[in-house]
């Protein structure tokens, strides 16, 4: 159910869409903290598992209609929708229609990183079970340093790099790479980080009075707010933790917006210094 009511950051609005839902284990989302201590911030699902939201970022403004992520996708096989533990499927078409948009609307597709819980939507089975591009007339905005790992990936990095999440979108013409910084829209910034990824990126938005920062896989939910607290899917965790310690002191100090991608409680919130949600706008829970 993508909640009607956006969120407002100046000229912009902003949606959360039905990407999918799905758990992972809750040592790989929690790293190195014991679970005795994540369980009271993020309650497992079942056992050791956590759910997790794979939810896209719609933002609305200056005429344009930006995509940030794209969800799981319709292309997990029957084993792997097992092992993701699929709880709801990727439902973008459907979330687009609920708030007047299509598919051909979207104008820019930002893609945090490549993994395939975020570019799994990039590329679609239509009807007849062929691969076509979700969003034909979307320009595709990656980092050139996650474009070239997904090229030549290293032996991590080629487990959640899928070669069927990227059939044909070089050939389309659509992709966009960037080298560091840039001002996409009015107001909507990436910000090259890696941590997660070697190429992963983030994005920042400011517009009237607000400012929102998306920090993609950086900040994956509300429950890591503490620096330290850093996943295990991390390739570069000590610069994860840096890059915390950076986004964080801004984001509290000048009361910005946070918004989640993976989160299941939260989309999207402002932090005070001790790392207590504020203002947070919830997710609907669905059955
Ligand atoms: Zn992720």
């Amino acid at each position: 159910m993508v909640k009607k009511d956006p969120l407002k950051i100046g000229s912009y609005e902003i949606f959360w869409l039905d990407g999918g839902v799905f758990h992972l284990d809750g040592g790989g989302v929690f790293g190195v903290v014991p679970k005795v201590l994540w369980e009271k911030k993020y309650p497992p699902f079942t056992g050791n598992n956590v759910l997790m939201e794979a939810s896209p970022i719609l933002l609305k403004g200056e005429d344009k209609n930006i995509l940030i992520d794209t969800g799981l996708g319709n292309k997990l096989t029957e084993k792997q929708k097992k092992i993701y533990g699929i709880l709801q499927p990727w439902d973008i078409h459907q979330s687009l229609e609920q708030i007047g948009l299509n598919a051909e609307k979207i104008d820019y597709v930002i893609l945090t990183h490549c993994d395939y819980d975020h570019v799994g939507g990039l590329v679609q089975y239509d009807k007849n079970g062929e691969l076509e591009p979700t969003f034909p007339n979307a320009k595709i905005f990656l980092q050139r340093k996650e474009w070239e790992d997904v090229k030549n990936p290293n032996k991590r990095a080629a487990h959640s790099f899928w070669e069927i999440n990227f059939k044909g979108v070089e050939e389309s013409g659509n992709l966009e790479l960037i080298d560091g910084n840039s001002e996409l829209l009015k107001g909507v910034f990436v910000e090259y980080t890696g941590g997660h990824n070697r190429g992963h990126q983030i994005v920042k938005i400011i517009s009237g009075n607000e400012v929102a920062f998306h920090l993609g896989d950086i900040l994956p939910s509300h429950a890591h707010f503490n620096p330290l607290w850093v996943a295990a899917y991390d390739s570069y965790p000590l610069d994860v933790i840096e890059l915390k310690e950076k986004y964080l002191s801004e984001i509290v100090e000048k009361q910005c917006w946070v918004l989640f991608y993976h989160d299941p409680h939260i989309m999207a919130c402002k932090f005070n210094e001790k790392g207590d949600t504020l203002f947070s706008k919830e997710r609907e829970r669905r059955n």
